[in-house]
């Protein structure tokens, strides 16, 4: 059995849209989808694991990779660098793996550019209200930053009609399921499948 190289679902949201939790679930419950890790310059917050979360490099660093020709997109997100490497996909890809990119939009438009099969998902919240009651979080920011990221997550969410899927994140599970259905389609593609059944389609029609 011939397989074809693993598909790549780029996830973008604004922050409060459960993005990160959806991913996880995907990861845990759908066999053959990993993440690929991002490079990034932002500091490390308690529980980020170097190599798992993120591979956290120093701007000087970072930007030696820029010059390499390392990175497939990368963004200035909310004054960080962030960027995924063609080694980071390369590596899922390897173990013939489907490859989740969890970046912002400006990251989703240069992959789309330079790889147009890539499947786009936007993640958005399901009311203005349930965002801000996530990003308010535990209650203990200023006014001033919760106003902030609110305005970072709505310009964020202008670049919806850019993505080729849109999941409302409202239930967990409807979500979570909607969005394996998006790669239970994607794997069913003609192509891919021809590939993966080659020799039973050789006997079919050969
Ligand atoms: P955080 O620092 O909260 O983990 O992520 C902040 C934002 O950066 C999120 O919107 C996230 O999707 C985005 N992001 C994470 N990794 C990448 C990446 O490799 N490239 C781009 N363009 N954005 C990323």
């Amino acid at each position: 059995m011939t397989t074809a190289k693993g598909a790549i679902f780029v996830v973008s949201a604004p922050s409060g849209a459960g993005k990160t939790s959806l991913v996880k679930r995907i990861v845990k419950d759908v066999s053959g989808i990993t993440v690929a890790v991002s490079h990034t310059t932002r500091p490390k917050r308690d529980g980020d694991v170097d190599g798992k979360d993120y591979h956290f490099v120093e701007r000087k660093e970072f930007e030696a990779l820029i010059a390499a020709g390392a990175f497939v997109e990368h963004a200035d997100v909310f004054g960080n660098y962030y960027g995924t490497s063609h080694a980071a996909i390369e590596t899922c890809q390897a173990i013939g793996d489907d490859v989740i990119l969890e970046i912002d939009w400006q990251g989703a438009k240069q992959v789309k550019q330079g790889l147009p099969e890539t499947v786009s998902v936007f993640v958005l919240p399901p009311s203005k209200q349930v965002l801000l009651e996530r990003l308010q979080g535990r209650g203990t920011d200023s006014e001033e930053v919760i106003a902030r990221r609110t305005a970072e997550a709505v310009d964020e969410m202008r670049h919806l009609q850019e993505a080729d899927y849109l999941l409302v994140n409202d239930d967990f599970e409807v979500a979570f399921t909607n969005f394996t259905a998006i790669i239970t389609a994607v794997r069913h593609g003609t192509a891919r499948q021809m590939l993966q059944h080659k020799e039973m389609i050789d006997e079919l029609i050969g």
